[in-house]
């Protein structure tokens, strides 16, 4: 079984870059191009294919001048300024074009956007068009002598899919077999993070289901969107685990069980991305720098030097310094009778005594200060003052769902029982592609 390759908790998702890579190039040769606007009559232009940034304009029913299309595109340090310069009047015009409202769609340029600048037979600005992104464009359009900046959206078509997969190496390769996107395969592993071990309870023959919604344009798959529910059998005795999530009026109030427990805990499973556990929570160890018996009170985590370490739950910090053994080490004092402890860091990171600390965030990386024999993290576990294996100790669940919404929650969550357990007599174990 190989590792899942993403294994991580949801708040370390960083944005993708840009929306899916979806900027539209905009020097397309394109011979015939019809324009909807609601905000503006319906243009019909004709590019002769021969001549790119010449075309004529043959059947508008307001304007039978011939305008000129050029482009240009916004390169280091340029402005609406550069892209309409050689028109009539371009100082004035960028002056005036920045007092319009909107004027934020075209004075905040960035570097590859491209414009089309259309000028009449004397050369007068008459529209700009932005492709912004592969759903959005920009245009200023003028009426006389008054122009008008608006924005147009593209109707994006989001289709419910379900999917079924068995997962044969890798989670991340029989999702993807499956028609899952990575961002996808990674929003799911979050989902369930704190709930599966991806790394100690994936089998070869483990199950995924899952309803999702995809985004289309113009019938043509976009991208991926929300993960609606995931089931996943995992384990060598397999175990189903289900994630519904639930928003209420439009925000996203957290994924859950059917029971309406939360799938997040007050506490992550191991605050670090390690390469192994290189020495687990016990009596009467042989410490190898000590060379004596002593108790392991935590599990230490080796991973190289400068691996980030994580708060394990939300807290303050209670301590940050150096201690004898620790080397620089921080304690955390969770709600109630939790305290955590991270020793042996080569630095810390920007919270200082006192301070409160989200889960997940970075508190320190990973180092070989104090007694310590290469790079690790030693972590402890502490309730009412007592060492717990942080492996194996139960953790508090985060907040279930609250009271008022509670019936609502189930009447959705059965809905998505019921879909996955149909979906189960499948005869077909295969994952279900679709086109
Ligand atoms: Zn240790």
């Amino acid at each position: 079984m190989k590792l899942f390759p993403f294994h991580r908790p949801h708040f370390f998702k960083k944005p993708l870059q840009g929306v899916m890579g979806v900027l539209l190039s905009a020097g397309l040769l394109v011979s015939n191009v019809t324009y909807a606007n609601a905000d503006m009559e319906r243009l019909s232009l004709s590019l002769p294919t021969s001549a790119m940034n010449v075309a004529k304009e043959t059947d508008s029913p307001h304007n039978t001048n011939t305008l000129t299309k050029r482009q240009f595109t916004i390169g280091r340090n340029q402005t609406l300024s550069h892209a309409i310069d050689g028109v009539n009047n371009a100082p004035g015009m960028a002056f005036q074009i920045a007092r319009l409202e909107n004027a934020a769609f075209f004075t905040q340029l960035r570097v590859g956007d491209t414009l089309d600048i259309w000028t009449d037979a004397d050369n007068n600005l008459q529209r700009i068009d932005l492709q912004k992104t592969r759903l959005l464009s920009y245009h200023l359009t003028r009426e006389n002598d008054t122009f008008t900046i608006s924005s147009q959206e593209k109707p994006v078509e989001t289709r419910i899919q379900i999917i079924q997969a068995t997962i044969d190496d890798s989670l991340y390769l029989s999702a993807k077999a499956a028609g899952l996107s990575s961002r996808t395969i990674m929003n799911l592993a979050d989902i369930f993070a704190w709930e599966i071990d991806y790394i100690r309870e994936l089998r070869t023959g483990n199950e995924l289901k899952l309803i999702y919604e995809q985004r289309f344009l113009n019938n043509e798959y976009l991208e991926d969107g929300k993960i609606i529910a995931a089931e996943m059998t995992v384990g060598q005795r397999p175990r189903t685990v289900r994630a519904i999530r639930y928003e209420n009026q439009g925000e996203l109030i957290g994924y859950f069980d059917e029971n309406g427990d939360n799938l997040r805990k007050a506490f992550m499973r191991n605050p670090i991305n390690y390469t192994r556990i290189s020495s687990r929570f016990q009596k009467g160890r042989y410490h190898p720098v000590l060379q004596e018996i002593r108790d392991h009170k935590g599990v230490d985590y080796a991973a190289p030097t400068g691996t980030p370490i994580y708060a394990a739950g939300d807290g303050t910090i209670k301590f940050r310094g150096w201690g004898n053994g620790y080397g620089n080490y921080i304690i955390i004092q969770h709600a109630g009778r939790y305290e955590t402890v991270y020793g042996h860091m080569s630095r810390f990171g920007k919270f200082r005594q006192g301070q409160t600390v989200k889960q997940g965030e970075v508190i320190g990386y990973v180092g070989m200060t104090g007694l310590a024999t290469g790079p690790h993290l030693h972590y402890e576990f502490r309730i009412d003052g007592v060492h717990h294996d942080p492996l194996t100790v139960k953790f508090p669940n985060a907040e279930p769902i609250q009271a008022d919404l509670r019936d609502d929650f189930l009447q959705h969550a059965s809905l998505m029982v019921a879909q996955f357990e149909r979906n189960s007599d499948d005869t077909t174990k295969l994952a279900m592609r679709f086109e």
